[in-house]
């Protein structure tokens, strides 16, 4: 059974400019026929980052070809791949004036290269129209092909990020497809093919998992050389997903930013209701900066 949620998770809705920028950024988002992971997997700060005028795109269509146990975003086969969205996300992040552009994508294992070329048109394509913005991408782990991977990695992001999820013991029954010691192995590799590109990975907790095992991943990713990380409470989006295990409380995620900071990343972002994503600009600029 899923945890009562407490009241640290209450969501503030927003109103006035800031209900005007989400509504002005969701018409963008239609009319260029774009999606989002903020929408797709029903992402709890989506009022605060999009009346900030932030958000992440979500490229390879709104299909994924797995289907994880804590992931709001449709599964199945996917039909179509769109070449000319790269110019797309392009046209909306100048429209939105972003300094740090957020890309992820759903998986693609029915593509031979997992849709690594596209992550390339769409890197290239943002440093066109917004040259001083920097690109941050959230990829799969196409299913541990390093050639496609060099093809992400030879167009240069700002910052490679890839997710771990879940602790070791828990990665198999949270994520489908993915494996743990994969994961470890993509974020070494990102960082041997291009050593200057900072790599990022995060976690979700709250599924079962021990302090001691989320301090074992710390090492496990810091053993593989990744520059920030971040932690955020596991919500369960529908009855049919994951039961939350436990609600961390905000104290508890302060100390894990602690210990982080402590094994040597250069950022870490710890909190209920941190995301991959969210903040991403802050983060970077961190990362950067130490
Ligand atoms: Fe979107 Fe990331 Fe913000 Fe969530 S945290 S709303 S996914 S930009
Ligand atoms: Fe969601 Fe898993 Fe697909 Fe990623 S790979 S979009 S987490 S179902």
């Amino acid at each position: 059974m899923s945890q009562r949620k407490p009241e640290w998770l209450k969501i503030n809705l927003v109103s006035g400019k800031e209900l005007a920028n989400f509504k002005e950024l969701k018409q963008t988002m239609r009319s260029k026929t774009l999606h989002t992971v903020c929408e797709e997997a029903k992402c709890p700060n989506i009022h605060e980052c999009w009346a900030n005028r932030t958000a992440t795109f979500m490229i390879l269509g709104d299909i994924c070809t797995r289907a994880c146990r804590f992931c709001a975003i449709k599964t199945g086969l996917p039909t179509e791949l769109d070449l000319a969205e790269p110019e797309r996300v392009a046209e909306a992040a100048e429209q939105m004036g972003l300094q740090h552009v957020v890309v992820t994508s759903v998986a693609r294992d029915d593509l031979a290269d997992g849709g690594a070329q596209i992550f390339a048109e769409t890197i290239k394509a943002i440093r066109r129209r917004l040259p001083l913005a920097s690109v941050e991408v959230l990829i799969p782990d196409f299913l541990g092909n390093w050639d496609s991977l060099k093809i992400v990695m030879d167009a240069r992001p700002d910052v490679l990020n890839h997710n771990i999820e879940a602790v070791r013991r828990m990665s198999d029954r949270v994520r489908a497809r993915a494996k743990y010691d994969r994961t470890l192995a993509l974020l070494k590799k990102a960082k041997e093919l291009q050593p200057d590109v900072p790599t990022k990975s995060s976690l979700m907790i709250g599924v079962g998992e021990t302090v001691e095992e989320i301090l074992e991943t710390m090492d496990d990713l810091r053993a593989a050389d990744v520059n920030i990380m971040t932690i955020g409470q596991y919500l369960q989006p529908t009855k049919k997903h994951l039961d939350v295990v436990h609600y961390y409380h905000p104290d508890e995620f302060a100390r894990m930013k602690e210990e982080g900071m402590k094994r040597g990343f250069s950022h870490v972002e710890a909190g209920p209701l941190v995301r991959s994503s969210y903040h991403a600009h802050e983060q970077a600029n961190a990362a950067k900066e130490t």
